[in-house]
C-alpha cells in the first residue's frame, strides 16, 4: 500500500485516490515531501472500524512543519486502518497568520464526521474566526488535535481554542527522542500502546494548563526541570468528543507506526466508532 515518490509529488498538486489536496498558491513550493511515504502504513493492520464509510476532513498548513508529507502519511496511515475517507484543506500558505476560506460557511463541520487539525497560524488571532471553528465543534463534530494546533491562535485572548484542544500551551521545549509514559491504560485509544515507546526526533510542548473535561492518557518529562507534560490526551467539548497530542513534529515522528496507530485510534474513538 505504500505510495512512493512519484504518486506523493502527483498528491502535492492534484488528488490521490480518495485525499483531495487544495493547496493554496503558497503552498506550492512545499519541501520536497522527503523520502518515500513511511512504513506508518502497514501491509494489513488491524481495522479498528469496518462499516459505513467515515467522511474525515484533515485542515493542515502553516508555518514550519512539511504538511504534504504529513497529509499523506496521516491519510494513508487512518485510512489504512478504518474505513474513513478524508477530504484535505491544506490551505493558508506557510506563514504563522491566516483566515482560510474554509470556515467562511458556516456549515463547514457538517459533513464530515471528524475533523482533525493539524495546523500551525500562532498569530491569527481574530474571535470571530475563531468562534467559527470552535462553535461547530461544541455543537457535535469530533475532532484529533495534532502539535502546533496547540499553539494555533496563541496569541488570541479569548480561550475558546484551547478549551476545544483540552490543554493550554504557549511554547515547547528542544527536540529530543521523548520517552511517552502511559497514566491510563485501559482506554481503547492506548490499547495497542507498546510497554515502552520514545518518539523520534520531536518538541515537547509545555502544558501550562490542563482543562476540566480533560482527561490525560501519557506524559513525558522535560529534560531541563523533570516537569511532566501530558503529550496525550481526550477530552469532550460541548457535544464533541476530542483526542489530542502535542507530538508531531517531524517527518519520523509521521514515519513511526506506534504514532499513525495513535491517531487511527483516536480518530476512530473521537468519532465514537472505537
Ligand atoms: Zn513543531
Amino acid at each position: 500500500m505504500n505510495r512512493k515518490l512519484p504518486a506523493l509529488a502527483a498528491a502535492l498538486t492534484a488528488s490521490i485516490g480518495s485525499v483531495v489536496l487544495l493547496a493554496s498558491p503558497g503552498t506550492a513550493e512545499e519541501p520536497a515531501a522527503a523520502a518515500a511515504v513511511a512504513p506508518a502504513a502497514a501491509e494489513s493492520p488491524e481495522k479498528l472500524y469496518t462499516g459505513e464509510k467515515l467522511r474525515g476532513l484533515l485542515v493542515t498548513g502553516g508555518c514550519c512543519h512539511n504538511y504534504a508529507f504529513q497529509a499523506v502519511a496521516l491519510t494513508e496511515g487512518v485510512e489504512a486502518r478504518m474505513d474513513i475517507e478524508f477530504d484535505v484543506v491544506n490551505d493558508g500558505g506557510r506563514g504563522t497568520r491566516a483566515e482560510i476560506d474554509l470556515y467562511d460557511d458556516p456549515e463547514w463541520a457538517k459533513p464530515y464526521d471528524v475533523v482533525v487539525h493539524n495546523e500551525c497560524f500562532a498569530d491569527t488571532n481574530n474571535p470571530d474566526y475563531i468562534r467559527k471553528i470552535t462553535e461547530a465543534h461544541k455543537a457535535g463534530t469530533p475532532a484529533v488535535v495534532i502539535h502546533c494546533a496547540m499553539h494555533t491562535y496563541r496569541s488570541a485572548e479569548i480561550d475558546d481554542w484551547r478549551e476545544f484542544l483540552g490543554v493550554t500551551s504557549k511554547h515547547h521545549e528542544h527536540q529530543s527522542e521523548y520517552p511517552v509514559v502511559p497514566v491510563v491504560r485501559d482506554h481503547p485509544i492506548m490499547a495497542a500502546f507498546p510497554d515502552e515507546w520514545t518518539t523520534p526526533k520531536d518538541e515537547l510542548y509545555v502544558v501550562t494548563k490542563t482543562w476540566p473535561n480533560t482527561t490525560p492518557l501519557a506524559y513525558s518529562v522535560s529534560e531541563r526541570n523533570g516537569k511532566k507534560h501530558p503529550v496525550l490526551w481526550v477530552n469532550q467539548f460541548g457535544e464533541a468528543r476530542v483526542f489530542g497530542t502535542t507530538y508531531g513534529h517531524s517527518d519520523d515522528t509521521f514515519r513511526d507506526p506506534v504514532f499513525i496507530e495513535l491517531l487511527a485510534r483516536g480518530t476512530a474513538w473521537a468519532a465514537g466508532k472505537l
